[in-house]
């Protein structure tokens, strides 16, 4: 049996780029999840941000009145990346 896996975006703190992994369905971390993760960008490895699909937390952030100091962090990497 073929066992299910999705796609789950992870933005590097230092530069804003989104590296795409595969993740088991039921391992599935949390939003903002920390994961070291090799940045082909930056050419090293960095402590990347979890935001599971940008354009969907992107749209979320903008609509959202309070953000907190990780949406704010990652609303600018988006931006920037
Ligand atoms: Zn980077």
């Amino acid at each position: 049996m073929k066992k299910k896996t999705s796609k789950t975006e992870l933005i590097c703190p230092n530069c804003g780029t989104v590296t795409s992994i595969q993740r088991k369905n039921s391992r599935l971390k949390r939003l903002y999840h920390l994961k070291y993760l090799y940045c082909y960008k930056c050419q090293i490895v960095t402590n990347q941000i979890e935001i599971k699909d940008k354009d969907v937390v992107e749209k979320e952030l903008v609509n959202k009145t309070h953000l907190t100091k990780d949406d704010l962090k990652v609303l600018s990497l988006i931006r920037k990346g």
